[in-house]
This record gives C-alpha cells, structure tokens and sequence, in this order.
C-alpha cells in the first residue's frame, strides 16, 4: 500500500511520523512526504528568533534529521497536479508518484491585506524567512537611538510579536499595536485577553483599538 502525504507542514509532517509509528511493522506501507523546503518552519518558535532565544536550527529543523529514524521516504519537491481517477501526482522535477492514499496538507495561504501600502511598506510573519529578514532590518537600525514599529492586528500573533519586538529592543523600542476591532485577542477568553493586556502594558506597547 502507497500512501502520499503532500506538504510537510504540522498536518503532514505529523501525519507521516504518526502513520509511521502505527504501521512500523507492516512492511507494506510506503510514505512518501513531498516537501519543497528542506527545513520545518516551527511556527510557534518564530519569534524568539528575533530575541535570540533560539536559534534558526532549532526553530527550523531539517526535515532529514525529523525523518532519519523512519522509514518515511522524504521527495523535495512540489506537487503540481493530482490526477484523482489515475491516483497519480505530478511532481515538478521527481517521476509521478503512485498512492493508494493521499493526504492533502498544503496549508493555506494569507489573504493579501487590503489597507493601501499595505503590500509594499510592511513586513509579513509567517515563515522563518520572514523572522529572519525582520531580524536583519531590526540589526540593521542597531545604530538609531529610537525604533518605533507598528505591529498591525492584535491576535495572538500581533501580541506576542508586540512584546518579543520589546523585549529585543529594550529602552530603545517604541511598540505599537493598532487592530481595527475593539478587543486584542477577540476570540480567546476574557481572562487570557487580560493576561495579554497586562504583557502589553508591562512593557509600554501601545494598543489602539
Ligand atoms: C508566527 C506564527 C505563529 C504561530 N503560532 C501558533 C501557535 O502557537 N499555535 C497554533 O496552533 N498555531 C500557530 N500558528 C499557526 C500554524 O502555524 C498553522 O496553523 C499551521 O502551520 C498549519 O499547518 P498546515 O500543515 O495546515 O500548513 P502549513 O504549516 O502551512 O504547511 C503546508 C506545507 O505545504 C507545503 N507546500 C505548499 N505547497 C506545496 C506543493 N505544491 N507541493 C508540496 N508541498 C507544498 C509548504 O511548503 C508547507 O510546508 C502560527 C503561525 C504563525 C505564522
């Protein structure tokens, strides 16, 4: 049995490493895990990146160690069409693979904000590429006496870039957080929105809501 897992974000990565720990003794299942990066991206670690915590490697771990211990046969590469009656996926550069079973974890992609500017002034952070250049244009006003960054959006996101962005940049940093709804964290309970508010005052960040 050939069973494909597309994308090797949260859904598929953990999917390939839990369906090899159920069927590590049958013999006849084969994982295939089509990944094009060859790192993955911890999301929830993102942000000690830009406090030092962490460091990339451990925030992005390389998906051969991850696999190295399975028998989940790892294809860097993209997925480009799914044939569903042939049970076939085109790769971009591999031979088409065969399933028996397919597994579709691409993620999603973020809808493109709408505010004018939006795209060309701002910074996005998503991905560890984007912790890194953020970190790179943060090294690179090491100089100034005063760093003013505006955080936009107050969910768990906003909030917690908000106080890591203050605790890298200490006395020197001038944080704000704008979101156009009334509450930071809107859809969590009112006593973590609390706990949220209390970070942020703690550390001087703005908020306008
Ligand atoms: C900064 C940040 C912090 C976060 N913190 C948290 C948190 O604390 N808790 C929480 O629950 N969630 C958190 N999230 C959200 C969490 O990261 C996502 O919900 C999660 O990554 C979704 O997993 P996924 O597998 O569906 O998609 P993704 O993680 O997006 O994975 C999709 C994968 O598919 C691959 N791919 C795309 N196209 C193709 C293709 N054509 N062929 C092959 N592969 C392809 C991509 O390279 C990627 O690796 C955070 C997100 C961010 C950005």
């Amino acid at each position: 049995m050939r069973a494909c897992i597309l994308g090797g974000g949260f859904g598929g990565l953990y999917c390939a490493l839990s369906l090899h720990r159920r069927l590590k003794k049958s013999a006849q299942v084969h994982i295939t895990l089509v990944e094009p990066r060859d790192r993955f991206n911890f999301t929830p670690l993102l942000y000690e990146l830009l406090t030092q915590e962490l460091a990339p490697w451990e925030i992005a771990p390389a998906y051969q160690d991850l696999l190295k211990h399975t028998a989940v046969d790892l294809r860097q590469d993209w997925a480009e069409h799914i044939d569903l009656d042939q049970q076939r996926v085109t790769l971009r550069h591999g031979e088409p693979l065969a399933y028996d079973y397919l597994v579709v974890a691409l993620g999603s992609q973020m809808r493109p904000p709408t505010t004018p500017g939006s795209q060309t002034h701002t910074l996005p952070f998503n991905t560890l590429a984007d912790a890194e250049q953020l970190e790179r244009r943060l090294a690179s006003l090491d100089h100034l006496p005063k760093v003013q960054v505006v955080v936009a959006g107050a969910g768990p996101s906003g909030v917690e870039l908000a106080c890591k962005l203050s605790d890298r940049l200490g006395s020197r940093g001038q944080i704000t957080v704008v979101d156009r709804r009334g509450e930071i964290l809107r859809s969590y309970p009112e006593r973590i929105q609390r706990a949220a508010a209390r970070a942020l005052a703690q550390r001087g960040v703005e908020v306008y809501l």
